[in-house]
């Protein structure tokens, strides 16, 4: 269980984040959805430890780690660019973020993150020479060797289209069944949220506007706001 509690954070006198708390259970998939500047990836980057709260905890498996650095909160992000290295192979940035933890992760380990994302035919291939979605495939591979306890994944979908997005979309749901991996995703598409979460923080000028199921936020919009961004983008 993940447990967000009271955070708030400012840039400057400007308020991002207001007082949000929620509880997110081992393996959910949770979206982040609002608006351009509704202060989804402020969120994202606190949880990840890059970006420090003004106030608020994080609770994860009842430890307090609001003051623990990132590094040592065991949490991993794929970025929206993914951040891959250019003049590597798609395995040296698969096994990249090992380099300094030699012997946590056997190489056996790692050949099943890549099977289980069908990247042993691109090994060997350079970043240029992948797909968008083969590209993103290496960057979930890369993140998730180093056994994340939480994914946090920055719109994994914008860049991509139809069937490819699809694709991705049922990789990412697959990885949280079978590593009972909690995942925050940040969206602001409405849809991508309500096909690929069990549950769904809409968060509106740094405010919590609604939080639950898809079934719930669409059946029963807590207010005018979730109604028109839902219904809208639909
Ligand atoms: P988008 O969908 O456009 O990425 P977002 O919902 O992720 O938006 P944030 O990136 O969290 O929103 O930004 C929320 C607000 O905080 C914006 O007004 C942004 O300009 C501001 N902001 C974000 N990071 C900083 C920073 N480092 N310094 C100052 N202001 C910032």
């Amino acid at each position: 269980m993940l447990k967000l509690q009271h955070i708030s954070k400012q840039f400057d006198d400007k308020v991002v984040l207001d007082d949000i708390s929620v509880e997110i259970g081992t393996g959910e998939i949770v979206s982040l959805l609002g608006p351009s500047g509704s202060g989804k990836t402020t969120l994202l980057n606190i949880i990840l430890g890059l970006t420090r709260m003004d106030q608020g905890s994080i609770v994860f498996h009842d430890q307090d780690l609001s003051s623990v650095p990132m590094k040592k909160r065991g949490f991993n992000i794929v970025f929206q660019d993914y951040a891959l290295f250019p003049n590597l192979n798609a395995y040296d940035n698969i096994v990249y973020g090992l380099r300094n933890k030699k012997g946590t992760v056997s190489e056996q380990e790692v050949q099943e993150y890549i099977d289980f994302l069908e990247l042993q035919p691109h090994l060997k291939k350079r970043i240029s020479e992948l797909s968008g979605g083969q590209k993103q495939r290496v960057a979930l591979a890369r993140t998730l060797v180093t056994k994340p306890k939480i994914l946090l994944l920055d719109e994994p979908l914008s860049a991509l289209d139809g069937v490819i997005k699809e694709s991705i979309k049922q990789r990412i749901q697959s990885i949280a069944r079978e590593f009972k991996l909690t995942t925050i995703i940040v969206t602001h598409d409405p849809e991508e949220a309500l096909t690929l979460s069990d549950k769904i923080l809409i968060i509106n000028q740094g405010k919590i506007a609604q939080f639950g199921t898809p079934q719930e936020i669409v059946h029963h919009p807590q207010d005018d706001f979730v109604k028109q961004f839902i219904i809208k983008q639909l």
